[in-house]
């Protein structure tokens, strides 16, 4: 940056806060505006779309480049701006202008990354806004997570030799918006490699002793033990740096973040982010919402109760004891169909709890977001009511945890009125009564407008100008307006201040008099709201953990709701979950796809796994019969049960599962410049090196990624490992392509093969969707092709190489010998060459007596005989 010695002071301020913050692009206030300048402005300027101007420097010439954005849509640029990758660092004013002696004092008083956006616009209500954490102790890694835009906040380790992987998952499915680490210190390269945005910061923040003092003063905790971080070194200073880096870039205190949960890896059923792809759980086939299990289940109606219920979905549980307790909460909930609607009904008008009282902690919120809260919080006594009679102990449990929030509430009530402008500083939203110096200055205010209209009265009767009129501006004031028609009538005691079109303005010594008092009381209003509200924002922030748990117990009741909604809509039964082995559905079905298939159209199947007699089913049959449907809902069962839904099926019997594992349909990590079957043998090996006997594991199609004996050797090896390694046999489905696999079932105990139906009538193919007992006779793969519109001809053709296949017509090259093949022209036979299949020697020995001939002194009658013996050795 050229800095010369002629720069104004204003500029002398902003190159200090520039300095202070490099890595950001500066916003700089300036009365109306906030300013970038230099190589800030023309990036922003480029980035924004808005005029690069340039300021003039002084008398050396040359200017400094500079763009601007107003003040009150700030907002909406920093959005801009973050979400293309920068850091904005926002340096206000803190000091009243009109009262600064010299120049304005500035400062930083925030600065705003990826990981920091809280602004309502800029986040899906139904997702988190997450901020990471990453630090390695040892072999150890630590990782904190928080939610800046909630205050929900947790921190794990990961350890030995799976750790970077779980750290990977964990980043792929969280989807941090941006991760912190210890500059200059190596990590795991899965995070860079992550494309998410990596901010380093001073790596001292991290040390044990640091972290630790800045965390318990966070939380106001004199040790960590009740949070589970005593003796978890790693994870403590992931969060203790966390909180450092959320303090010096918010200068705010975080009163929202007042609590912290240990994350235990073993707590949740583990959902690799493949898995979570694959069963289109958060995300439909098309990439978007749409399709997923989440869209489908989601009937809550609070945005706070949508982001729990996601988070359910992404960690069911594995203790018996709580599953069992949603899913009796939700079968209550499903029974009594008009106690859950009256509830449904009356917590809609629950505004976003955590993310209201996260702005009241960062000092964003308006008088609106306080009134919003006001609002939302009167619901919990209904509420309270239209459940009492619940018997659930999860239901009571949280209903016992609903907070009145009485003090939250009427401090609100009392201040603010029921109808408040967003921004505070426009003023007008404090009640009468709540303030005797604002009822003071509101009076002052009323009664000089009240004299002032008395005034006009007054000049009309003296002047005899019926149409005069006292009018204000922000230019002049209060002024008195004289139509031309009338001027000759002026007293004398006006001094004219302007001309315009239609007369003149005036103004006089005692309507300035009143103008001053009430400008000045006007403007001490306002401040004097402002104050007001601050102090209110600070009390309703220090009830933060009270409003938190108050809202989470509101979000768990609105996810069971939901649950028991969907319960009952869609015919979903509630599934036995149990300790032990054995997984049976009768008449399961795809939460997703049946839905997506017209009326009763969806062929319901029952499926049996257990360890013993049914550990691995091989799963055959045609393309699009209804295999992968069958392997995901089954999975999706499992999953829906132990986050503790309901599930579609008849009965349900569901033992805990420790891990799900489901690599169905194709996988589209080669755009990331994997070859399919790279990818596909990746996810086969982790696989291979995790799963457990309590685990599930439904594979699609291994092997069909290369050549067929590459695929099915490979396909049959997993298959027999899976079956057959004592360390695991975790239940698995198995759908292949390659029939020979259904041999596996004679030879390995536990081993079963089912195949889903299909007929053929006349040339079609119809499907029946019932998966049976046993292998499938044929593929009908030439009918689907048929079905997908390849060309009459190609059908033909393809017909008939199966036909001979099948006849094991194959010459001893290996292809199908089939009558009227095309013969390709490396087939045709040179004329000393072995045609094929025929003795190589034999045709080397013909090859040699015919070059040894000398032609020329070859008689007739010798050429004769040596034909007749060629032709014999033939
Ligand atoms: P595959 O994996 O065998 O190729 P899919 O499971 O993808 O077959 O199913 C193909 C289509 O068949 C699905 O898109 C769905 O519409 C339909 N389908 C699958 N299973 C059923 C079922 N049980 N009942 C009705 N339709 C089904």
């Amino acid at each position: 940056m050229h800095m010369s010695a002629s720069v104004t002071p204003a500029m002398r301020q902003y190159l200090d806060a520039k300095q202070q913050h490099p890595d950001a692009i500066l916003l700089f206030r300036m009365g109306d505006f906030y300013e970038m300048f230099y190589e800030d402005a023309l990036v922003a300027a480029r980035a924004l779309d808005i005029t690069l101007t340039s300021r003039a420097k002084g008398a050396n010439g040359g200017g400094i480049p500079m763009c601007g954005v107003p003040f009150h849509a700030v907002d909406g640029y920093i959005g801009r701006l973050v979400k293309k990758g920068f850091r904005v660092a926002i340096c206000d004013q803190v000091e009243d202008p009109r009262k600064a002696k010299g120049l304005v004092k500035r400062e930083v008083v925030r600065v705003v990354s990826p990981g920091t956006l809280t602004d309502a616009s800029h986040l899906d209500a139904r997702e988190p806004a997450f901020l990471m954490s990453v630090v390695a102790r040892g072999g150890t890694l630590g990782v904190a997570l928080l939610d800046l835009s909630t205050g929900e906040f947790s921190a794990a380790e990961y350890a030995g030799a799976d750790g970077v992987q779980s750290l990977a998952d964990e980043m792929a499915v969280l989807k941090p918006r941006e991760i912190v680490v210890p500059a200059e210190v190596e990590l795991p390269p899965c995070i860079g490699a992550s494309g998410l945005p990596v901010t380093p910061i001073d790596a001292w923040t991290f040390d044990d002793e640091s972290a630790r003092r800045t965390l318990l003063d966070q939380l106001r905790a004199g040790g960590l033990e009740g949070f589970g971080l005593d003796r978890r070194p790693a994870a403590v200073s992931a969060a203790g740096a966390l909180v450092h880096y959320l303090r010096s870039t918010q200068k705010a205190d975080l009163a929202h973040v007042r609590a912290i949960t240990y994350r235990q890896h073993a707590d949740a059923l583990l959902i690799d982010p493949t898995t979570l792809k694959h069963l289109e759980i958060l995300e439909g086939s098309e990439g978007g919402r749409d399709g997923s299990l989440l869209a489908e289940l989601d009937a809550t109606v609070t945005s706070v109760g949508s982001r729990l219920l996601r988070a359910w979905l992404l960690r069911p549980l594995v203790a018996i004891e709580p599953i069992r307790d949603r899913l009796d909460a939700v079968e209550e909930l499903a029974f009594r169909a008009t106690d859950r609607g009256k509830f449904r009904d009356a917590i809609k008008a629950v505004q976003d709890l955590e993310r209201l009282v996260a702005r009241a902690a960062l000092g964003t919120a308006g008088p609106r977001d306080l009134v919003g809260l006001k609002v939302s919080l009167a619901v919990i006594p209904r509420v309270r009511t239209l459940l009492a009679d619940l018997q659930a102990p999860l239901v009571r449990s949280l209903v016992a945890e609903l907070d009145d929030l009485l003090d939250v509430r009427s401090a609100i009530e009392t201040a603010i009125v029921d109808e408040p402008p967003v921004l505070a500083r426009d003023g007008g939203f404090t009640r009468d009564g709540v303030d005797k110096e604002l009822d003071d200055l509101r009076t002052i205010s009323r009664s000089g407008k009240q004299i002032i209209a008395e005034m006009e009265e007054r000049e009309r009767a003296r002047t005899g100008i019926a149409s005069l009129k006292v009018r204000f501006n922000r230019v002049f004031g209060y002024y008195i307006e004289i139509s031309k028609s009338n001027l000759h009538a002026v007293p004398p005691d006006y001094h004219r201040k302007q001309t315009i079109a239609g007369g003149e303005r005036f103004i006089t010594p005692a309507l300035k008099e009143y103008e001053e008092k009430i400008l000045g009381a006007d403007e001490r209003i306002v401040e004097r709201e402002l104050e007001i509200f601050e102090k209110l924002r600070i009390a309703v922030a220090a009830e933060a953990p009270r409003i938190q748990a108050s809202a989470r117990a509101l979000a768990s009741l609105d996810v069971l709701g939901a649950l028991a909604e969907m319960a009952a809509v869609n015919n979903y039964t509630k599934p036995h979950v149990h300790d032990g082995d054995e997984l049976a559905v009768v008449d399961g079905r795809h939460p997703v796809v049946e839905r997506r298939t017209s009326a009763d159209a969806f062929v319901p199947n029952d499926i049996t796994l257990n360890a013993t007699t049914c550990q691995l089913i091989i799963l055959t049959g045609p393309n699009m019969g209804g295999k992968s449907t069958y392997l995901r809902q089954t999975a999706l069962m499992c999953l829906m049960a132990q986050a503790g839904s309901f599930v579609p099926a008849r009965e349900a019997k569901i033992p805990i599962t420790d891990r799900i594992f489901a690599r169905v349909g194709a996988s589209d990590n080669i755009a990331k410049g994997h070859s399919t079957f790279m990818v596909e043998m990746q996810e086969t090996a982790n696989i291979l090196h995790t799963a457990t006997s309590r685990s599930l594991v439904v594979l699609d199609e291994i092997g069909r990624g290369t050549a067929t004996f590459d695929g099915l050797s490979i396909a049959w090896a997993v298959a027999e490992h899976l079956a057959t390694n004592p360390e695991m046999r975790p239940k698995t489905l198995f759908a292949t392509h390659y029939h020979e696999l259904t041999d596996l079932a004679d030879a390995t105990p536990g081993v079963v093969n089912f195949h889903v139906s299909a007929r053929e009538w006349k040339d079609d193919i119809i499907f029946l969707r019932k998966i049976v007992p046993g292998r499938s006779d044929r593929s009908y793969g030439i009918q689907v092709a048929r079905l997908a519109g390849l060309p009459l001809p190609v059908i033909e053709r393809a017909r008939a190489i199966l036909a001979a296949l099948e006849r094991d017509e194959l010459t001893r090259g290996g292809r199908p010998s089939v009558s009227g093949t095309p013969v390709e022209p490396q087939q045709q036979m040179g004329l000393f060459q072995a045609p094929p299949g025929e003795d190589v020697e034999k045709a080397g020995r013909l090859r040699e007596k015919i070059a040894g001939i000398d032609v020329d002194r070859l008689t007739p009658m010798d050429a004769l005989t040596l034909l007749a013996e060629l032709k014999k050795e033939l």
